[in-house]
């Protein structure tokens, strides 16, 4: 059995450093947000390659907070993409801001710069591209728009945690960026966490009272705050393994690197980088028609994949009151009946991928076969349109 991720390998990797941590904040009975927090949002703010992190207590947080800081709310309209996480889009209407959503370029999966102008209006307060599966959105023009009109940029990172744009981190590319570190992410706690990231001081203390009752100080509430504090021992746990993050995105990488060469050749598509992008592979998404028969065929061969995501936000029963049809966004919609997510972590063996890679192989060729039994038998035209 090959797992669509496998944290217990990692877990195995760094044990005797994690359970130490854990120790640390179990004697120190400082349990939630202190030095140990403290200590991960300098040490993940810097290697962001940005001033100031301020971690809560999870990525869905850390959107809300970074939205409130700048003052969204009910009448604003914040621009984002309906092919992500319906977190991203929760946490707008979180606000009371009402989400207007641009198509994706369906060759990154990212918010195509060029459709966003004709979304912008005089309501526009931000735009939240998403780094979806670890690669980053066209940063450049997408922060020329926002230049020209006024608006802000907050980073949806949650899946991108040292990805890279032109060679400058997620994390640091927009006004702010908002990071989770739930389990399966690329840097994962052992329960729930976020970060936003900022360059801003005062969006930074803003978003410090905010999370933490909008204190001041103990009991001077300036602020109608959230209880949305990271815990120390989740900071603990982070901070061991932001140590080995740079390794484990290599991994991914090479892994990524794997499954491109041992699928040249198949008919599914394989995800591309942009020649500025450094992809850190959250999420390795084939495209494939006949999805359904690829995910069946691996299954059998005992390859868990997954589906990120099937359904675009725009057309979930949630978010209908929004008033999108079907049709809306082409892209967002081919691309979520499309995608496919092959088992990808940085644990992920030579051995295993090539087995990923081998049950795909096979799957196709007793497509093709099967083909050509029908078109002998008259039964299927002659020309070959792909599987099934
Ligand atoms: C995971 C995720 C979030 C939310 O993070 P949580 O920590 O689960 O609240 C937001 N946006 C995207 C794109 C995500 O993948």
């Amino acid at each position: 059995m090959i797992p669509f991720v496998d944290l217990k390998a990692q877990y195995a990797s760094i044990r005797d450093e994690v359970d130490e941590a854990i120790g640390r904040v179990l004697e120190s009975c400082e349990f939630t947000l202190g030095r140990e927090v403290a200590e991960f949002e300098r040490e993940f703010a810097d290697y962001c390659g940005s001033a100031h992190g301020i971690g809560v207590n999870t990525g869905t947080s850390a959107l809300h907070l970074a939205l409130l800081a700048a003052d969204i709310g009910p009448g604003d309209e914040v621009i984002t993409v309906p092919f992500t996480f319906v977190a991203t889009v929760s946490a707008i209407v979180y606000t009371r801001a009402t989400p207007v959503f641009v198509d994706i370029d369906p060759r990154t999966f990212t918010i195509d710069p060029a459709r966003i102008e004709a979304a912008i209006t005089p309501r526009t307060r931000a735009i939240i591209p998403v780094h979806l599966y670890g690669h980053p959105a066209d940063m450049d023009p997408i922060l020329d728009i926002a230049r020209r009109h006024g608006l802000l940029v907050i980073e949806d990172a949650a899946q991108a945690h040292g990805a890279e744009y032109k060679g400058r981190r997620t994390g640091s590319l927009g006004d702010m960026a908002c990071f989770s570190f739930y389990p399966g992410k690329n840097l994962g706690a052992y329960g729930e966490g976020g970060m936003v990231v900022t360059g801003n001081e005062s969006y930074a203390r803003t978003i410090r009272m905010l999370r933490d009752w909008g204190a001041e100080r103990k009991y001077h509430h300036v602020l109608k705050g959230y209880n949305y504090r990271l815990e120390a021992l989740q900071a603990a746990i982070l901070r061991v393994k932001l140590g080995y993050l740079e390794a484990w995105t290599e991994a991914r990488r090479a892994a990524a690197d794997r499954y491109d060469n041992a699928l040249e050749g198949c008919q599914v598509e394989m995800p591309v980088a942009a020649e500025w992008a450094r992809h850190v592979y959250h999420v390795y998404a084939i495209r494939c028609r006949n999805r359904s028969a690829y995910r069946d065929a691996l299954a059998s061969c005992g390859v868990h994949t997954g589906i990120h995501y099937p359904v675009p936000v725009h057309l979930l029963p949630a978010f209908a009151d929004l008033g999108y049809v079907r049709s809306a966004f082409p892209e967002s919609e081919r691309a979520a009946e499309e995608v496919l997510s092959l088992p990808m972590f940085p644990e992920l063996t030579s051995e295993q991928s090539e087995r990923v890679a081998r049950a795909l192989r096979e799957f196709e060729d007793a497509e093709r076969l099967a083909h050509i039994r029908r078109v002998r038998a008259g039964e299927s035209p002659a020309l070959l349109t792909g599987t099934a």
